[in-house]
């Protein structure tokens, strides 16, 4: 075992903590910057439309060019001139909102272990929405979303359409064809808000408030976004990243055939096994130049925080967003409420922890090439490496790390994307989506012959998890008295089902350990149906994977898409290549999409290709049979296909409420009960101890649990310079007594070193609920003040 040699700490560059001071109250300030954000979503769209008229009173037409240099066109708004390279003008539109549940006594989702449960809040989970429309067709349009959750997933994804309906006429452009819901695959959220029960297991069931904070969340993200929209410009670069992912299952991927490996294979660095390939799309507004936000695609797993970890977070992914958001803070290439999203992409078989996994069994020894075994003939002492695995802090400082080495060559593209992006030209916005079951669907491979998918099953390797998460599942410790055991299994293991001699042989020569696409009791326990879905905006293509694909099922699914997409003209222009990307998992959560030579291995990601060896081909297939309908001039969609179950009502629950909060005798919510230290040197790690309540009386949405403030000596006011978005902030609770409801809140700053000298305090923000009538109310604690040197 590795044993840390210095006290965690998170990294952390200075210059991304710029922070606007407002001098207001943390409540105060929160509902003003709501208030200014829908009022400015307003005035803005008034003065600009105002603006528009003004010079060009055919205002629906095009943006007047005042000029041409190199193959760029320069435009203004008859002052401020600035350089667009050519491109098509699009509706954009951006938005971000608070999407994070509750942080304390749920299941969180990701390992599918029962003992990992939230006991606080690293950072804040978000949902980013990009809108791309077309100008002159703002009905042609798209919603992509960005979420920081494990996937996208159907029941959350019903909600999201049912709320957009209820929104009224102004949305109803919005629909099933057009909206994306991804997720960033973070194994640090709160869980059981997914549709199907096999995740509900390890959640002790379905939990109404953390399913409501990721659907309220979104929504509001997409009302920003819509709030927003103004025509503005697009265009899409690429660059590579390195030390952030690894293949975790190479022995798998070296099954597929050596001449299509080689072709990835350029240097030792970047020898094809995993994609290193960032993509970013900017969205740069046509009023003055300023961009609004980036939309990025790069493959890594939300692992960095491992299975030890009970803090929220939004992982790497999480951290690589935030830093390049507050990186833009004041910056004058960025337009306010600028907004980046760090999609996920052919995650299947990546893994963020670089430096391999290993046997925590003594023996100083890599884990088995072709199982991830160790010298006990078992994967649980395997456990994979992230760059600062000495650290014993679960994760957090390696996965900083790995958030700042996908931000860091994202952010020095966007700052030259004049010379390295290409512009997006074409008018056409289009997009399609289809539900198709997948149990027994019969379709003709390139060649000809036919093939079939089976209805979903799990191999055994499922069981075995990966060396990110080893011995995901418990299902071989079905015993009732086990404390552990969840209580969803108890009720449910009855039903799990023997597969047919048929299901057997269509999943050959997967060894099936659970047979869940032919149980329908109580509820089904994954998807059979899943969802197939292409955004187009010119000459690029993004495919909606509802699975993780592998390394390369994602390359194969893309060139695939690429090139009927040359053939079939899509592209406006035949001068313009086709620029596809994947993003997900998405929509559903349909586990993985291996290869079949992948499949044929039964890896875990093999053992999790839900639908058997031709699941890949079958999306590919159902992929291309719906391309034209991208084509500009489709204007038909094809048939929706079998809506699947929504769960939301009928999913089972153990998943108890907050019974009551009750300060210990002779003292009051907020209270301090350990308080800091009169002074610290900057880098140092500062704490105080509250008398708490339970988080999940108020998940305070747009709001923070915590913050640090530093008095403004000139205005003698207390200022946030720190709240719960910040990654070196974080919030902890405890229940101290069950029967007397009493309960404690740690607030640890991980100061960063550089940080200014003054003097600072910790605030916390808490709710409880009554005893008797249940009512909840809020209270502040105030730690003492100290001074950072
Ligand atoms: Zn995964």
């Amino acid at each position: 075992m590795d044993k840390p040699s210095s006290p965690p700490k998170a990294a952390a560059p200075e210059d991304v903590w710029l922070r606007q001071d407002t001098g207001r109250s943390n409540k105060s300030r929160v509902v003003w910057i709501a208030l200014m954000k829908v009022l400015s979503g307003f005035v803005l769209g008034v003065l600009f439309y105002g603006a528009l008229r003004h010079f060009n009173p055919s205002f629906g037409g095009k943006l007047r060019y005042i000029g041409s240099v190199d193959g760029e066109v320069a435009a203004g708004d008859g002052g401020n001139a600035f350089k667009i390279r050519k491109g098509s003008k699009y509706l954009l539109g951006v938005g971000k909102a608070d999407i994070t549940g509750p942080v304390v006594e749920i299941n969180m989702m990701g390992y599918a272990d029962t003992k990992q449960v939230g006991s606080g809040l690293r950072q804040r989970l978000f949902s980013r929405a990009f809108i791309i429309g077309d100008h002159e067709r703002p009905d042609d349009r798209f919603v992509y979303l960005v979420l920081d959750t494990q996937s996208g997933d159907t029941a959350v994804r019903y909600g999201i359409l049912e709320g957009l309906a209820n929104l009224g006429s102004d949305y109803s452009v919005y629909g099933q064809h057009n909206v994306a819901v991804t997720g960033t695959h973070s194994h640090s959220g709160p869980g059981a808000w997914l549709n199907y029960l096999l995740p509900q297991i390890t959640s002790k069931g379905f939990d109404k408030q953390s399913y409501k904070a990721i659907v309220d969340g979104a929504l509001l993200s997409i009302t920003r976004a819509h709030s927003n929209l103004q025509p503005g410009y697009l265009s899409v670069g690429s660059t590579k990243v390195f030390g952030a992912n690894i293949n975790r299952s190479l022995y798998a991927y070296l099954a597929n055939p050596e001449d299509e490996r080689a072709g990835y294979n350029t240097t030792n660095e970047d020898d094809g096994s995993v994609e290193k390939t960032l993509t970013l799309l900017k969205f740069q507004r046509a009023l003055d130049g300023k961009n609004i936000g980036v939309l990025t695609w790069f493959p890594t797993h939300g692992t960095s925080m491992l299975g030890n970890n009970t803090l929220i977070s939004g992982d790497n992914k999480g951290v690589a967003a935030d830093l390049f958001e507050k990186s833009l803070n004041g910056d004058e290439t960025a337009a306010k409420g600028f907004v980046a999203g760090f999609s996920q992409a052919s995650v299947g078989d990546t893994s963020p922890n670089v430096l391999g996994a290993w046997c925590e069994d003594g023996t100083g020894r890599q884990c088995s090439f072709k199982n991830s075994t160790c010298s006990n003939g078992k994967s649980q002492n395997c456990h994979a490496r992230g760059p600062y695995f000495r650290r014993n802090d679960n994760g957090a400082s390696s996965c900083f790390e790995i958030g700042k080495r996908q931000f860091e060559p994202a952010k020095a593209l966007y700052q030259d994307m004049d010379n390295l992006g290409t512009p997006i030209t074409g008018s056409s916005v289009k997009s399609f989506h289809i539900f198709h079951d997948m149990s027994n669907f019969s379709f003709p491979l390139s060649n000809g012959s036919y093939v079939t998918t089976c209805p979903a099953a799990l191999g055994y390797s499922f069981a075995a998890g990966t060396s990110d998460g080893p011995g995901a599942f418990d299902f071989t410790q079905n015993d009732p008295n086990t404390p552990n055991a969840s209580p969803v299994w108890r009720v449910v293991s009855g039903f799990v089902h023997e597969p047919s001699k048929a299901q057997r042989a269509c999943h050959y020569p997967k060894p099936i350990l659970l047979d869940v696409g032919e149980v329908t009791s109580p509820y089904l326990w994954t998807p059979n149906v899943v969802d197939v879905q292409v955004l187009r905006v010119g000459q690029l293509f993004v495919v909606v994977s509802p699975g993780e694909a592998t390394t390369m099922s994602g390359r194969r699914w893309k060139k695939a898409v690429a090139e009927e997409a040359s053939s079939l003209a899509l592209s406006d222009s035949a001068a313009v290549d086709p620029v596809v990307v994947l993003g997900g998992p998405a929509n559903s959560y349909t586990h993985y999409i291996a290869t079949p030579e992948e499949y044929s291995v039964q890896r875990y990601e093999g053992a999790s290709t839900l639908y058997g060896a031709y699941t890949l081909n079958a999306y590919i297939y159902l992929t291309l049979t719906n391309l034209p309908y991208l084509s500009p001039s489709s204007n038909t969609r094809p048939k929706p296909g079998p809506f699947p179950p929504n769960n939301v009502n009928n999913s089972l629950s153990f998943i108890t409420g907050v019974v009551f909060d009750n300060p210990p005798i002779f003292k009051k919510f907020g209270d301090v009960k350990t308080d800091v230290q009169h002074s610290y040197r900057a880098g140092a790690t500062i704490s105080a101890v509250f008398v708490g309540a339970n988080p999940r009386n108020n998940l305070r949405l747009e709001q923070t649990y915590a913050a640090i403030e530093k008095l403004d000596s000139s205005s003698g006011r207390w200022v946030i310079i720190r709240d719960d978005s910040d990654w070196s902030l974080i919030f902890k609770w405890k229940r101290t007594s069950e029967v007397l409801g009493t309960s404690e809140v740690e607030i640890v700053w991980e100061s960063e070193e550089g940080t200014g000298n003054g003097q600072y305090r910790i605030h916390y923000w808490g709710d409880s609920k009554s005893v008797g009538s249940g009512a909840i109310s809020s209270f502040e604690g105030l730690s003492g003040t100290f001074v950072l040197t």
